[in-house]
């Protein structure tokens, strides 16, 4: 068992992505906090998530970028520790941001990812957190936890702890989301993890192997709230692309992906353009569908509809291609799943525990890519921390 020299509350952070440094970030100034992350580094996610572009948040206005959450929990956290927060936070590490022309919203020109993870981590450890790597969460009580390092088995007590070890995508960065064989024996909720942000895979090999990396442009893709537009990407073993992402939760209720490969205009319309052509690759022609779409459909509609002018025009208007499912979670940008919502109160609190908190994706929430999942991470953090700052405040113990 430890000995504490430190006499404020001890406050254990298990997980250090960012929804558990930004709990941290709420506390270090009114107790002793310790993160604990089962790798040798924390916010590994984090950097894999600036490998591309690193939408650390959206500037989209308040009503819509709520919109993007599926549950009232990170609406209420996303409106406590909104976007705009986000950024002027940021720029107290001395990280500037910039909105590009998409709206997402990145590191200001010349600032790398590894720069934002060092800089917060340099002001949470002048703060005086202290961080235990490569220790592992395997067991806790009411005031216990019990942890795996490489020297062995330790054990820890707390007065508040956080956890925030993330979904599971991407496992070789620490999400492999095992930590719900630990919380599976405390009468917990967990919902298994699925892919989200993922791409469909296409039980069409012909397309593949004629098109890949061919691009389907201003299409739309049925989703549960209405249609996604942009465009689709052909993959090596699929599609992938924002509209298609957006339909992931659609395909998780177990329902068809359909696209509207020409949603300028109606099926009328397109009908009456099939029926006066003197072929359908003619028509396509006209209607500027390209030979892709035309492959596509020719390899998997049945003949009798794909001659039938009026059949055609529907398929047009919504096409469901044969989907064998998503990309397997290793390689998916999120996950849903997790602890259900049901478990925590609106901060995160669990419901069945007085001094546990839980944050970012290990919770059941969705969102899409493009700055939404780590603005939710940062939020629920943040809110989780602050429950529990408050309660310190109170003296609460
Ligand atoms: C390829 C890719 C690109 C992305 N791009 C973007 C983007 O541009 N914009 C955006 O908003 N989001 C993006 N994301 C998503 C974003 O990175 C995640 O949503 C976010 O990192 C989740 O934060 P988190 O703190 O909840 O968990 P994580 O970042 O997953 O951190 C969890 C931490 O918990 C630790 N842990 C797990 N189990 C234990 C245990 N038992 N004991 C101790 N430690 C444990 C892990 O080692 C890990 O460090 C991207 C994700 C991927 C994979």
């Amino acid at each position: 068992m430890n000995e504490r020299s430190d006499k404020r509350p001890a406050v254990l952070v298990i997980g250090g992505g960012p929804a558990g440094l930004m709990a941290a970030t709420q506390l270090a100034d009114v107790a002793a906090v310790t993160v604990i992350d089962q790798k040798n580094a924390v916010g590994r996610k984090f950097l894999v998530a600036g490998d591309g572009g690193f939408n650390l948040t959206h500037s989209e206005e308040d009503e819509a970028f709520l919109s993007r959450y599926d549950s009232e929990y990170v609406r209420h956290a996303v409106g406590v520790f909104p976007q705009s927060s986000v950024r002027k936070w940021l720029a107290s590490l001395g990280i500037e941001t910039y909105v590009g022309s998409s709206g997402k919203v990145f590191p200001a020109e010349g600032i790398k990812p590894i720069q934002v993870l060092n800089s917060w981590l340099d002001h949470l450890k002048e703060a005086g957190v202290e961080f235990k790597l490569k220790t592992r969460l395997i067991d806790y009580t009411d005031h216990n936890v019990v942890l795996s390092n490489p020297a062995g088995v330790i054990t820890l007590s707390y007065d508040y702890m956080v956890f925030a070890m993330g979904g599971a995508s991407w496992p070789k960065t620490g999400s492999d989301g095992k930590w719900m064989r630990v919380l599976q024996d405390e009468s917990i909720e967990l919902i298994p993890f699925q892919a989200s942000n993922s791409g469909v895979q296409l039980a069409n090999a012909e397309l593949i192997r004629r098109h890949e990396g061919g691009v389907i442009k201003n299409v739309r893709v049925k989703t549960l709230s209405g249609w996604s537009a942009g465009d689709i990407i052909v993959t090596h073993y699929g599609i992938e692309g924002k509209p298609v992402y957006a339909a992931n939760s659609l395909v998780r209720a177990g329902e068809k992906l359909c696209i509207d490969l020409k949603p300028q205009m109606d099926e009328v319309a397109l009908e009456e353009k099939l029926r006066t052509a003197k072929n359908v690759r003619e028509a396509f022609k006209k209607l500027r569908i390209p030979d892709l779409i035309y492959d596509w459909l020719k390899s998997e509609v049945p003949k009798e509809t794909f001659t039938d002018p009026a059949a055609l025009a529907g398929v047009l208007k919504g096409f469901c291609p044969a989907i064998t499912g998503f990309r397997p979670l290793e390689e998916v940008i999120s996950t849903v799943g997790g602890v259900a919502l049901s478990g925590i109160d609106p901060d995160g609190k669990l419901l069945n525990e007085e001094r546990i908190w839980c944050c970012g994706e290990m919770l059941d929430w969705d969102a899409p890519t493009g700055g939404y999942l780590l603005q939710a991470c940062f939020s629920t953090g943040y809110v989780a921390g602050n429950a529990i700052r408050r309660r310190i405040l109170n003296g609460e113990l």
